[in-house]
């Protein structure tokens, strides 16, 4: 699920990587590329409209932000929308203030609304409630005792008419198991529905019905993620038809193109509650927009630097270390307060590690541990403020102090000393070299 979507969402924020700053024309590019993908990853173009049109206002108008280079805040930005369509913050379920709580599952044949309810009863028993199952489908022959099945497997009881009294009134079912529900202290009661093949009246209007009999305080539309754009025509059609107050996703481990989840919030208003991602009862959970958007940008890691980036930037200190890196003038003092600004944003492992590409360079990054930066860290503070300030006065006798007062020896106070005299020439140079 995704894969295309990501890969196209990647390589178009990826050629601005490249780029120092991002003009007008730069933004429309990206902003072309990423209408593609979308459309091909099949959203509905209204949403897909209203994304493009928020990032090109927000690329564009973006205040220039000192700890994000252009490429970060376009992702960034990119990555909020993405947010903002899969409906922002978590939405819990709704749990009633006097038990029972009722939810009511709707939704076309062969969504997987029997497999939520099985799916649902044991993620609620895990948490401490008695769920009880309702089989409110009796047009399906098969569908009570499918419900049935998953009932036991998820260790829950499920209410059914009895076999063999004909078809059956769904409405009247759903009534006694609410009843039965109360007697027997089930605090959350899942009340199964039947679907059709297709959209059609009878089928709201028993659905209707049911709603009206059990009053529920959450109606959930279940939806399949692979039938692509027909998830929105059918969750209008269910919204207008039945009414409900939030969304779960289906099959989400399909290998379809995943725009039902990015479509369905945006057209219905409704709040997408869970994904069920595959057949087991345990493939399920609740959906989480900001962990579904990093997935779908394949850049969970980045995201999460960048935000540690903003977090731990001090502009006017960075500014300063700028300025006198260009003219050579950095001290040891600086270079202090660059580590640790560096170092507030975690283990320096997990750092380089968030970068992309660090998967190959694992050997490598195993080397660079805390332990190292500590001990340049140690040292340094056991300078005196003149000998960061100017550290061409750190003569041999000092050098002997600075490594008894830090617990080091004279040697690795020599080499940081000399690695820093190189580094500041170095910088320096380039500084000139690049123009900054
Ligand atoms: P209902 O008609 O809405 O009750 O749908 P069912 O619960 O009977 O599900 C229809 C089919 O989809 C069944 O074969 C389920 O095993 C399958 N199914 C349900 N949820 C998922 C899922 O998340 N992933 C996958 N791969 N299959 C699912």
């Amino acid at each position: 699920m995704f894969d295309t979507l990501s890969d196209r969402l990647t390589a178009a924020l990826q050629t601005l990587t490249r780029k120092g700053k991002l003009s007008d024309a730069d933004i429309d590019a990206t902003a072309r590329e990423i209408r593609i993908a979308l459309l091909e990853a099949d959203v509905a173009l209204g949403v897909v409209k209203t994304f493009i049109a928020r990032i090109k206002e927000r690329a564009k108008g973006a205040e220039v932000s000192q700890a994000l280079n252009p490429a970060q805040q376009v992702i960034k930005i990119v990555n909020e929308e993405l947010v903002g369509i899969l409906g922002g913050e978590t939405r819990r379920l709704n749990l009633a203030k006097t038990p029972p709580t009722v939810i009511m599952l709707a939704g076309l044949q062969g969504a997987g609304k029997t497999t939520l309810a099985g799916k649902l009863a044991m993620w609620l028993k895990k948490q401490g409630h008695a769920p009880m199952l309702v089989a409110c489908d009796l047009q399906r022959p098969n569908a009570v005792t499918q419900l049935q099945v998953v009932g036991e497997r998820a260790g829950v009881v499920t209410f059914a008419p009895e076999p063999g009294n004909g078809v059956g009134d769904p409405v009247d079912v759903a009534r006694r198991a609410i009843a039965e529900a109360k007697h027997a202290q089930h605090d959350v009661v899942v009340v199964d529905t039947a679907g059709r093949l297709g959209v059609d009246e009878e089928l709201m209007k028993q659905a209707a019905d049911i709603r009206d009999a059990v009053d529920p305080d959450e109606v959930l539309f279940v939806v399949d993620a692979m039938i692509g754009q027909d998830a929105v025509t059918t969750a209008e059609a269910f919204r207008d038809g039945v009414g409900f107050t939030g969304v779960v996703l289906t099959k989400l481990d399909g290998d379809a193109r995943g725009g039902a989840a990015l479509s369905v919030r945006e057209v219905t208003g409704q709040p997408i509650l869970f994904a069920s991602n595959g057949e087991k009862l345990e493939d399920f959970d609740t959906f989480h927009p900001d962990r579904m958007a990093s997935r779908i940008l394949g850049m969970g890691d980045v995201l999460t630097l960048i935000e540690q980036a903003e977090q731990a930037f001090d502009q006017k200190q960075a500014e300063k270390a700028a300025e006198k890196l260009s003219s050579g003038q950095l001290t040891l003092e600086d270079f202090l307060e660059q580590m640790l600004a560096v170092r507030k944003m975690g283990p320096i492992g997990n750092l380089l590690g968030m970068l992309p590409g660090a998967g190959q360079m694992k050997d490598q990054l195993a080397q660079v541990d805390d332990k190292h930066l500590d001990k340049l860290q140690a040292i340094i503070r056991g300078m005196t403020p003149a000998e960061r300030e100017d550290p061409k006065m750190i003569n041999g006798s000092r050098r002997l102090r600075i490594a008894n007062g830090s617990g080091v020896t004279v040697r690795e106070v020599n080499d940081l000393v000399n690695r820093f005299f190189e580094a500041r020439k170095m910088m320096a140079q380039m500084a000139g070299r690049f123009g900054f």
